[in-house]
């Protein structure tokens, strides 16, 4: 057992990481300034005696005694960190530089979850973990894309300056159960709309791909990282190889929820990669994970999820 804090445990993938800790044995500290978390993401571990649930803003110093950091505190969807761009860059950089202090005090182990988006709008493809990236620095994405390649840089720097134990994981598209009905990512927009009966917003003319892992899947990998060998550190691309437009993927909401929504085409965003998929190949020799969950079976799992949520707000 150890005490293990989660910093943005109340989100979309920290509640899952939280619940898988606790039900290992576990004693979970989970932080977060529920920007876009929500205590409802975590009520059913409120009350169990190995979790504690902290209100506290990562890019304030932290005081706190643990064994292990999983740094997820950000928000990921581009609404989300485009609504206050400058506290999005705080909370990767600023936020970095307090846990990685926290770390270094404890010598404690600490992983930060990155993303596919230090890629950019890719020249490469599929994409590889030595694959430098194409992003653009002044952007309307860059608050995220900038902001989590510097906290890459402030992980490395740290583990070359004070030999601290990180792993880097990039974390690429990933959906599920507990996803933000309102943050304006893809699955979550589709779902809803089609639950709703609206149509369904394609971006530009929908030819765009990218690669959608479950979240359970993806919590697998998070953890076996964070057990491999003192000195791996990544980075290491975790997410679904699966590549699909975002055609496809309308069509395939529709087919499984039914309904009368049509598609409607919308300006497609600033700065939006054209394409994405992870290479795993380090994934699988070096955590002997890939990913398990078929894009149908994790999207019957998210449209009951949404299912639910709309039926309980009516
Ligand atoms: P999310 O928005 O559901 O979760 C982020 C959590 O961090 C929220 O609970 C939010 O309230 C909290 N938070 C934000 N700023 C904070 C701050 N300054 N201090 C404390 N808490 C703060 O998003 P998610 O999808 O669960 O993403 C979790 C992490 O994984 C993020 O770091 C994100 O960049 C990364 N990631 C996610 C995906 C994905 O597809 N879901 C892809 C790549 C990377
Ligand atoms: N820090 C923290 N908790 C700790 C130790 C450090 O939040 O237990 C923060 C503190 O704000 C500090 C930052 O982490 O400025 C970086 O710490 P480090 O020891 O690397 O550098 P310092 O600025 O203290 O020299
Ligand atoms: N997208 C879309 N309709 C929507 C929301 C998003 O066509 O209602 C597109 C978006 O332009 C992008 C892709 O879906 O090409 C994935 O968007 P998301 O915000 O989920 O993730 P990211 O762009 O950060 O990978």
């Amino acid at each position: 057992m150890q005490r293990i804090l989660v910093t943005g445990g109340a989100g979309f993938l920290g509640s899952h990481l939280c619940e898988r800790l606790v039900e290992q044995g576990h004693d979970v500290l989970c932080l977060d300034n529920f920007f876009t978390g929500s205590k409802r993401n975590i009520s059913h571990l409120l009350g169990h005696p190995s979790f504690e649930l902290m209100r506290h803003d990562v890019t304030f110093p932290l005081y706190v005694e643990v064994d292990g950091i999983y740094n997820l505190a950000c928000p990921a969807s581009p609404v989300h960190y485009q609504h206050d761009p400058v506290q999005t860059t705080k909370t990767s950089v600023h936020g970095a530089i307090n846990m990685l202090g926290l770390a270094k005090r404890l010598d404690a182990r600490i992983l930060q979850a990155s993303t596919s988006e230090v890629y950019g709008d890719p020249e490469v493809h599929p994409q590889k973990e030595n694959y430098w990236g194409r992003v653009n620095p002044i952007g309307i994405r860059s608050c995220y894309d900038e902001g989590k390649r510097c906290a890459e840089t402030l992980f490395f720097d740290y583990f070359r300056q004070h030999k601290l134990d990180i792993k880097v994981v990039r974390i690429f598209n990933t959906y599920g159960p507990r996803m933000h009905p309102n943050d304006g990512r893809v699955v979550s927009n589709f779902v809803v709309q089609a639950l709703r009966g609206e149509d369904i917003t394609i971006y530009g003319d929908g030819s765009q791909t990218r690669s959608f892992c479950y979240v359970d899947d993806l919590i697998d990998a998070m953890q076996g990282m964070m057990s491999t060998e003192r000195g791996f550190t990544g980075p290491i691309n975790i997410g679904n190889p699966g590549e699909f437009s975002m055609l496809e993927l309308a069509e395939k909401v529709l087919s499984l929820v039914g309904g009368r929504s049509k598609l409607t085409y919308m300006p497609l965003p600033h700065d939006d990669p054209r394409q994405r998929q992870p290479d795993i190949e380090l994934a699988r020799e070096k955590l002997g994970w890939e990913p398990r969950v078929s894009l149908d079976d994790g999207l019957k799992e998210t449209i009951a999820y949404f299912r639910r949520l709309l039926q309980d707000a009516a």
